[in-house]
């Protein structure tokens, strides 16, 4: 197989936010886990708010 260069397949990682152990597949590819992804859309949310304040306030 191709595959024998592979000591191993690493099906872990850290969530990028609180940096702790990410152990499913889907949370692994997104890099951060559910809570966490849920509370940085959260806060993308806000910030998006505070930049349409700033824009309104700009124009
Ligand atoms: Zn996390």
């Amino acid at each position: 197989m191709a595959d024998t260069d592979r000591p191993e397949v690493r099906l872990v990682a850290h969530c990028r936010r609180c940096h702790g152990w990410l152990v499913s597949a889907a949370s692994v590819a997104q890099g951060i886990g559910p809570t966490c992804a849920e509370r940085e859309r959260a806060d993308r949310r806000a910030a998006a708010a505070t930049l349409t304040l700033f824009d309104v306030d700009a124009a």
